[in-house]
């Protein structure tokens, strides 16, 4: 290969661009954002070139094929988290590779793996959550999804173990932030879930976008080298983020110019270099003047190589196949996978026992007022990085419909037919004004418009206290928006924006027993007129389906099963709120504050009571490499089943350097029969209960240790019993 043909390689260029450029003269190795004509158009251009080396297809299929459409669009990742149902998600995934395989997508950047830490930060939707142990079992199972039988599989795609790592510890919230980490801490909490799936053959990783200790990921030898490559024996393929390369020269300004940045990150390993277009040439000048020999470009060419062979794509190029798309995608099996995981995904947080609501044969007609902005919004209910969130322009107008049941449509389908159902808007979110900075950044993509909380609307609102007051029931769906969602949105409050507040607090007043039904990216700070409401229910982004599995929860048809994967706040102010915050602060509040979080992590109601009793260790003393079992019995003392998600956390009692107070270190679901008993074991290894020392080593410190097993993160929901590791 001429060092052009293998720079070219290491290119992944955006289809939406100039498509012949990228191809025949910067000789790009992939291509990503590309809609199912432009897969077609870019085949045809490399068949003209050289060598004829396929294109790796790439896409951000992360919470099912979501720019395509028609395709099955899942919950957020964060909504599928609640489900703490590892086998759900990796169907999920297996959905979304299918589908994506048959329009000619090769590679999804899917899963994040970044540990959700400030709430304030616009990319906590994408996340798994807050705990790295659920984290690793979700990524671990979504990326057995993807990849499927192996690569050889023509439904495999490939995972993307993103973003390698601490891209989440912001500050302030603020996007690609540094991040302010010490080894120690990443070894500790971010890298565990990576370590896993590098480990489990995740065939790639892509690498977050900001400094640690002034130094971007793209360039940091001791994480690539050391760690990934060396420590865990990574042998997959590395991709920048969007423009990492040449990020360091306009953004983040440690490097003069593209040539320097093209060696810096030729030299630190990156194999895959994304959107930076000017690498072309800042990687061929550095080849000239010397700075980098062609040689220095193979490891990466040979990655990227390999993943082509693995795939096949040199015996059959993947192209989109029309039979297949029109067989699976959006099939009705993977609706079917749809509807499963949109309804365990919804976490009931508030019930005074008016849930669920009374449709059985016998119950009297009902009228259900719905209100609020997000009642019958449906492209907001799929949330990012979907239809047309904004990242893929071939969609304006986002996913058909039909497609989508909103809460609105949702109950109007499922109630008994003598209820009626009754809507008013009541409130609006947002208004939005152009940047005064501009229309674009430095590098020419567009900046996001500056969000103004809309004005309480009069009309509107007495519109939707009208409709409660004529009604039993008011249902009130409230939440966020994809302007306040994503790359560059964080935000600086949590609390729901617009009249949302004023209309919850005036439908409340009519005394019609109000259910909040919230739709919300990430965790929002609800007003205090929540905490008296009959119901509340987080359904996250929960997909297309959502709408109908809210309607069946308010009505009975479903229990309630997800749990929080994530704590939410009472106070922007509080943040962070994580359950699992290292121990030794003064005191443990705010002089005028509670830190307690409004939800801890962990916890979900059920439509049923479930009692946890005799909580029981096989052996009280356990070897190192041995394994702390323990047995607990739960009694569904309620009259509806359960499923009961059973949190094993662990406390070291006295550690070398601080530690968290408790991890959560294994869980397990069963289903508990109304007046059933039933004895639920636990198992975990002793060497899970590991500390990172001071030294920056993970190993298990023998002593005293405290297993609690219960409902939730929260003390009272638990259960202690004391075991000691020792030789
Ligand atoms: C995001 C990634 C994404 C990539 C490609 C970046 O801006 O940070 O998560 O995969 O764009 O769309």
């Amino acid at each position: 290969m001429t060092p052009e043909e293998k720079v070219g390689q290491m290119l992944q260029l955006d289809a939406r661009d100039d498509l012949a450029d990228h191809v025949l003269r910067r000789h790009a190795g992939s291509i990503l954002h590309t809609s199912p004509e432009r897969v077609v158009a870019a085949h045809e251009l490399t068949d003209r070139t050289r060598l004829r080396i396929p294109l790796l297809v790439a896409e951000d299929a992360i919470h099912g094929h979501s720019f395509f459409e028609g395709a099955t669009i899942f919950p957020t990742q964060l909504g599928m988290a609640a489900t703490w149902d590892p086998e759900l998600v990796e169907r999920t995934s297996r959905v979304t590779a299918v589908e994506a395989s048959a329009t000619g997508i090769h590679w999804t950047f899917s899963p994040v793996l970044c540990i959700a830490r400030d709430l304030r930060w616009g990319r906590v939707n994408e996340t798994f959550g807050e705990d790295p142990h659920l984290i690793g079992e979700l990524a671990s199972a979504s990326v057995r999804g993807y990849q499927g039988a192996g690569l050889g599989d023509p439904t495999a795609i490939l995972a993307a173990a993103k973003h390698f790592a601490g891209y989440s510890e912001t500050q302030g919230g603020r996007d690609a932030s540094e991040a302010d980490l010490s080894a120690r801490k990443l070894r500790a909490w971010h890298l565990p879930p990576f370590e896993r799936v590098a480990r489990e053959g995740c065939a790639t990783f892509m690498l977050g976008y900001q400094t640690i200790d002034g130094v971007p990921i793209t360039v940091n030898d001791w994480l690539l080298s050391d760690v990934l490559r060396g420590e865990w024996g990574y042998t997959g393929t590395l991709v920048t983020d969007w423009d990492n390369v040449g990020r360091m020269v306009w953004e983040q300004r440690v490097q003069p110019d593209i040539t320097a940045a093209a060696t810096a990150a030729v030299r630190a390993g990156n194999d895959m270099v994304m959107n930076t277009p000017r690498f072309f040439d800042g990687a061929l000048a550095a080849i000239e003047e010397g700075r980098l020999a062609s040689a220095d470009l193979d490891d990466a060419v040979r990655h990227i190589l390999t993943l082509k062979f693995e795939l096949g794509l040199f015996e059959d190029r993947r192209r989109p196949a029309p039979d297949r798309i029109e067989a699976v995608v959006g099939a009705p099996e993977h609706t079917a996978v749809n509807l499963d995981v949109a309804r365990r995904s919804l976490v009931l947080l508030r019930n005074d026992g008016t849930l669920p609501l009374p449709a059985g044969e016998a119950a009297a007609a009902r009228r259900i007022a719905v209100v609020g902005p997000l009642a019958d919004d449906a492209q907001t209910q799929l949330g990012d990085w979907a239809g047309n969130s904004g990242q893929a322009g071939w969609i304006p107008a986002g996913h058909p419909r039909h497609l989508i049941t909103t809460v609105l449509d949702g109950l109007r389908e499922q109630v008994p037919q003598d209820w009626s159902v009754t809507h008013a808007r009541g409130a609006e979110i947002l208004e939005l004004t152009p940047d005064p900075e501009g229309d674009t950044f430095p590098d020419g993509q567009p900046r996001p418009p500056v969000v103004t909380s809309a004005p309480v609307d009069r009309a509107q609102l007495d519109e939707a206290v009208a409709a409660a007051r004529d009604a039993d029931y008011v249902v009130a769906v409230v939440g966020d928006r994809i302007e306040l969602v994503g790359e560059g949105r964080s935000t600086a409050t949590l609390e729901l924006l617009g009249g949302q507040n004023a209309l919850l607090e005036a439908v409340a007043a009519t005394g019609t027993p109000l259910i909040v039904v919230l739709v919300a990216s990430k965790p929002q700070v609800l007003p205090p007129v929540v905490e008296d409401a009959a119901g509340l229910v987080w359904a996250a982004n929960p997909g297309m389906l959502g709408g109908r599995a809210v309607a069946e929860l308010l009505l009975g048809a479903i229990e309630p099963a997800g749990r929080l994967p994530i704590s939410f706040a009472r106070h922007a102010g509080q943040q962070p709120t994580y359950y699992n915050q290292v121990r030794g602060q003064h005191g443990d509040r705010y002089a005028d504050l509670t830190q307690q979080p409004a939800y801890a992590f962990g916890e979900g109601m059920s439509y049923t009571t479930v009692e946890y009793t005799g909580l029981h260790l096989a052996e009280s003393r356990v070897r190192p490499h041995g394994a702390v079992r323990a047995r607990v019995t739960l009694r569904n003392t309620g009259s509806r089943p359960a499923l009961e998600t059973v949190q094993a956390y662990v406390s070291d009692l006295v550690t070398s350097a601080s530690w968290a107070d408790q991890e959560l270190k294994a869980f397990r679901q069963v289903t508990v029969e109304p007046g059933e008993e039933t004895t639920v074991d636990l198992e975990l290894a002793a060497a899970e209960c590991s500390i990172v020392d001071a030294a920056g080593l993970r190993i298990v410190e023998p002593g005293d240790f405290e297993l609690r097993v219960g409902r939730s993160s929260k003390a009272e929901d638990q259960l202690r019993a004391t075991f000691t590791i020792a030789d």
